[in-house]
């Protein structure tokens, strides 16, 4: 069965008088464990698609679907975890209280809730339990994120350009982090990405969005081996892949000399 269905899915703001339609006719599945990039120029509705699976909003028209189940029943049942590209943490706690957040919200911990030792194993902030979020560096932070989107063992992990601020170096370090993370939890992934290197490193496939109305241009299989290493990004197959990326992004404006 499918983690995720998207069927048809539009959504539409109104602000003020003009109207803006930030999804039109979306369809994807997602199958379980699978790991799904999505690319596309600021604005063509990538954080609003992840905000319907997520069910912080509700489409116009079209239906979802998570684990056969509409969205607002999977996020009862704590099946949607969510990382943002700011760590959102609060400041005043240590590392294990905001990672335990989740699990306090709910008030009695479900059976199945991870312990928070083994999600700071689990992202690798063993010795930082008591830190303040101010005490971490930007990748740390963002690993304390990651931790508690984990909390309560989602099937499905929405990740919003979650390391858009991170340098270069560390991102890509980041990147290796959450594809062992990813793999040892099972969880379905969606990413968000601005980063092509990255959509195609992460993912088993490369949905591309074009924006005004935000839809669907390209969806790229992405066949390079796993396990993954960071030589793979040597390799004239990952050359190939994303500049396969590049064109469905650029198209014509490819050939455009300056
Ligand atoms: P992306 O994440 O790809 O940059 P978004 O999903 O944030 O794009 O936004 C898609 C479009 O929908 C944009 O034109 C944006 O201005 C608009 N939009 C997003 N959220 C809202 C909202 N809550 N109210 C009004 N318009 C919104
Ligand atoms: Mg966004």
């Amino acid at each position: 069965m499918s983690a995720i269905t998207v069927s048809r899915v539009s959504k539409r703001f109104r602000i003020g008088k003009a109207e803006i339609t930030a999804l039109s006719d979306v369809t994807l599945s997602m199958e379980s464990g699978s790991f799904t990039a999505l690319i596309g120029p600021s604005g063509c509705g990538k954080s609003t698609l992840l905000r319907l699976i997520a069910d912080v909003l509700e489409p116009s028209g079209g239906s979802i679907t998570i684990s056969g189940t509409p969205p607002a029943a999977a996020r009862k049942q704590h099946q949607l975890g969510f990382v943002f590209q700011d760590a959102t943490l609060l400041p005043w706690r240590s590392v294990l209280d905001n990672i335990r957040l989740p699990i306090e919200i709910a008030g009695t911990p479900p059976p199945n809730a991870q312990s928070p030792q083994e999600l700071i194993d689990l992202v690798g902030l063993r010795g930082f339990e008591h830190a303040r979020p101010a005490q971490l560096s930007g990748g740390m932070q963002q690993r304390v994120s990651i931790a508690r989107a984990l909390a309560m063992r989602p099937s499905v992990l929405l990740l919003d350009e979650p390391f858009g601020a991170l340098d270069e170096i560390t991102r890509q370090r980041m990147n290796l982090e959450l594809l062992r993370i990813w793999k040892e939890s099972g969880t379905t992934a969606v990413l968000v990405t601005h980063t092509i290197s990255e959509a195609v490193f992460m993912a088993d496939r490369v949905v591309v969005l074009a924006a005004k109305p935000g839809r669907v241009t390209a969806d790229i299989a992405i066949d390079l081996p796993r396990p993954r290493t960071l030589s793979a990004m040597k390799q004239d197959r990952f050359n190939d892949l994303q500049n396969q990326v590049r064109d469905a992004l650029f198209g014509e404006e490819m050939a455009r000399a300056v």
